[in-house]
């Protein structure tokens, strides 16, 4: 048996590791953080339970890519998975709109819904739609019947822009900003924004929104539970300090003071950080320098807070609240905006778990557009060291994100009460993401992503930075990893086979 290691024990690394044992491979996962599951562990405060990474996803349909893989991998029957009701929607307040729209989970209503407020608009749309719709055709993980390596071979080479073709059909400004709102959920700001990656987002969210009761952690928790039918050890608080290789060859790799002997290495972490473990005299310096300049997706601010039970907490059960600038999203600083140009989210974690159905559970959280270099005076802090100076910051923040959506939304929300706020450091300490970066590397325009093959053989990428951002594409990109070592075509076709 060949024993693989898979470094990091988010969706992608349990994806690949539990892949890899199905095929037959001795596996074994390691995780530096005591918890596993990386950026979708739930934490609790005051027995309150909040999600970290994982807030809805689209791609769960019956029939859906990830529905089938979670079935191949024998974790669905482990899940309760919920699609958002017909009268769920986000609830997007775009600034000086009177009125907010729904941007609802399927394109029949979102098409009606925009049509009659941009009444004007309708040509503009539908080409939208159409543009979207398009593209997505020719993506496998919608139709699962077409084959993988072309679709991989090609990606990346699509060059359309979002922001043009969203001035190429309007150049109504509320229209854009709603058109643009996917891109905050894979953190890349319209300049930059390529238009296939943003259609392979959004198509999957306009098909239908889906939520799992416990969240994130019940993702991990099924995938733990087969991993350990499986025989597959996951050990936690072990961070692999160097992958070591032999004339070439993989040959394990160090914790502490062990080696762990092995003959494949899958990493899954940020790649740039992966050149700290290896020698690089198996990487050309242009490979080098693409991983150690990626940059990185927008990172966050975040507010985990008490909403006591009332109207202004159930007005949130199975609505995502966003306020937007108007225009197209950009992303800036919450703390360094002004008003006009602030975004924010505020949502209710586990619209379906059974304590927030019995309207027991009052735990909002609130996210909002962070930039790295606003927290320069306290990069060189570690979670155990922070600065008086750092609480008064987060004082500030948990205000002025509470005053924030409160005008916005109703004087009702000034009774949220913070029990944690979370900045670009936060992220980038528990969730080892290089300057706080929420969905790892961009996919944008003008940069190639590394693929999952790296030059050593017998050491692989996997993870968001890779081939896509979000639980779904964290997931496909562990599926494509694992793929590339057991053989690609046939796993799909096993994959595909699990209707
Ligand atoms: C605030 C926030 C909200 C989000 N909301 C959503 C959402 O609503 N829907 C959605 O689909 N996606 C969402 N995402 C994105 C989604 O959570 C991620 O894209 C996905 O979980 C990433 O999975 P991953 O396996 O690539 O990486 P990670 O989950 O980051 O896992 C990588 C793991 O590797 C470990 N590691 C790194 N280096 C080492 C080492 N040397 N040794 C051992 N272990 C190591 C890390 O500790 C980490 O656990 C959100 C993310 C954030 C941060």
């Amino acid at each position: 048996m060949t024993k693989a290691v898979v470094i990091g024990s988010g969706i992608s690394g349990l994806t690949v590791a539990a892949l890899l044992a199905k095929a037959g491979r001795e596996v074994l996962v390691l995780e530096k953080k005591p918890l596993a599951g990386g950026a979708l562990h739930r934490f609790k405060r005051q027995k309150i339970p909040f999600d970290v990474g994982f807030h809805y996803t689209g791609n769960l349909g019956p029939d859906d890519f990830t529905r089938r893989l979670w079935r191949y991998l024998g974790v669905e029957p482990l899940l309760d998975i919920v699609p958002f009701p017909e009268d769920g929607y986000d609830h997007v307040y775009i600034h000086g709109r009177a009125q907010p729209l729904q941007a609802s989970f399927s394109y029949e209503s979102l098409t009606a819904h925009l049509n009659e407020q941009f009444p004007a608009e309708q040509q503009a749309i539908a080409r939208y739609f159409a543009a979207v719709q398009e593209i997505c055709a020719d993506v496998p993980f919608y139709d699962l019947d077409l084959p993988l390596t072309p679709f991989l071979q090609g990606l990346g080479t699509r060059h359309q822009s979002l922001a043009d073709f969203l001035n190429s059909i309007t150049s109504n400004q509320e229209l854009q900003a709603i058109l643009s709102l996917p891109t905050f959920l894979y953190g890349v700001p319209v300049s930059r924004a390529r238009f296939d990656v943003h259609a392979m987002v959004a198509h999957s969210y306009y098909m239908g929104a889906y939520t799992i009761a416990n969240g994130g952690q019940a993702i991990v928790d099924s995938h733990l539970h087969v991993l350990a039918q499986l025989g597959v050890e996951v050990r936690t608080s072990v961070e692999v300090e160097s992958i070591e290789d032999d004339n070439g060859k993989i040959s394990g790799v160090r914790v502490n003071d062990e080696f762990i002997s092995c003959s494949e290495v899958v990493f899954s972490g940020h790649p740039a950080a992966m050149l700290g473990l290896v020698n690089n005299d198996f990487f050309r310096p242009a490979y080098i320098d693409r991983l150690h300049n990626l940059e990185n997706t927008m990172s966050l601010y975040a507010l985990f807070g008490r909403l006591p039970a009332g109207p202004a907490l159930d007005a949130l059960q199975w609505h995502n609240f966003y306020s937007m600038p108007s225009g197209p999203a950009e992303f800036s600083d919450f703390m360094t905006s002004s008003p006009q140009h602030r975004g924010l989210m505020l949502s209710r974690p586990g619209h379906c778990d059974s304590q927030s159905l019995s309207g027991k559970a009052e735990g909002v959280i609130m996210l909002a557009p962070a930039s790295w270099q606003q927290m320069a005076s306290f990069h060189d802090s570690s979670h155990n060291s922070r600065s008086v100076e750092y609480a008064a910051f987060k004082e500030q923040l948990a205000e002025a994100m509470i005053d924030h959506a409160a005008q916005i939304w109703g004087d009702e929300y000034r009774a949220i009460e913070p029990l944690a706020v979370g900045t670009p450091l936060t992220f980038r300490d528990e969730l080892s993401a290089p300057q706080g970066a929420c969905y790892g590397a961009m996919h944008c325009l003008g940069q190639y992503n590394p693929g999952v093959r790296t030059k050593l053989p017998g050491l692989m990428l996997s993870g968001q930075s890779t081939l896509m951002t979000g639980v779904v594409g964290a997931a496909f990109s562990g599926l494509v990893t694992a793929g590339e070592m057991i053989g690609l075509e046939q796993l799909w076709e096993d994959v595909k086979q699990c209707h």
